[in-house]
């Protein structure tokens, strides 16, 4: 589902924030990447996501070289991943339907596609009765519910996560990582980035620990580590 060979990330004023990655995740897996603040964790989700390229090395997503996509094929790369950021970024002026929906008319669904499969994805996140608020209206766990509905209303393959928990409360950010784990359980592959240590050690999944730029440690059902 995804591999990264060989990867090493140099940003433009000279930054290495990656090198000698080699990392496989298999179709159906939850993986958090740990590490601490500059660590590279955001950047090797930004590699996935194509926002960024590799300096060096090559990563496979679903099948497509991501050194070779070019930019007419980026939207059908992004079709097959959701993704959940820790600002939500959700449209302020959009109802929690709409933005549900946005990111399938943006993929140019069909309108009965879209009236069938919004209501699904708020039902998943438990959200129905929330369909007409507006982000400033709910709690920060409610919005982040939303962004996972809206990251999942396209079926992706996979699911990544860039620090999801960041802006929440410990109880707010249970029900996210418990949702995340419905959402594998289901059959999406999962990606999450965090460097929320409790939540970690409790889920027992697989950890792959980044250091430098650097993995450490890569490890299944582990826990956050203390390297740092
Ligand atoms: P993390 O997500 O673990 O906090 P990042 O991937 O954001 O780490 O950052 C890794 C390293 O790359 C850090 O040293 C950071 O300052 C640097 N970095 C991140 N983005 C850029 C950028 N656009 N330009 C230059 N350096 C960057
Ligand atoms: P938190 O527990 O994160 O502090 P809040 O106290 O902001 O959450 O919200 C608690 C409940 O009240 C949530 O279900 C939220 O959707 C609802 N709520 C909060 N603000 C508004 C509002 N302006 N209009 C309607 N519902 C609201």
């Amino acid at each position: 589902m995804v591999e990264f060979i060989d990867v090493m990330k140099r940003y433009p004023n000279g930054t290495v924030a990656l090198k000698g990655i080699n990392l496989k995740i298999n179709k159906g897996d939850f993986a958090f990447i740990v590490g601490t603040s500059g660590s590279g964790k955001s950047t090797l989700l930004k590699l996935l996501m194509k926002e960024e390229t590799v300096t060096e090395g090559e990563v496979i997503v679903n099948g497509y070289q991501l050194s070779t996509l070019v930019p007419k094929q980026i939207p059908y790369l992004r079709r097959g991943m959701g993704m959940v950021f820790q600002d939500f970024r959700l449209l302020p002026n959009k109802t929690v339907y709409e933005n549900v929906a946005f990111a399938m008319e943006i993929t140019e669904c069909l309108p009965r596609e879209i009236r069938r499969q919004v209501p699904m994805s708020l039902a998943l996140v438990g959200l129905s009765r929330k369909a007409n608020a507006y982000p400033h209206q709910l709690s920060g766990g409610e919005q982040q519910r939303v962004a996972i509905a809206r990251s999942l209303v396209n079926n992706p393959a996979l699911l990544i996560a860039d620090e999801p928990t960041g802006n929440l409360d410990p109880e707010n950010s249970w029900e996210i990582v418990k949702l995340l784990s419905e959402v594998n359980q289901r059959g999406t592959t999962v990606i999450v980035a965090t460097h929320e240590k409790s939540i970690v050690d409790a889920m027992k999944k697989r950890v792959i620990a980044i250091d430098k730029g650097k993995i450490i440690r890569d490890q299944q059902k582990g826990l956050y580590g203390d390297e740092d």
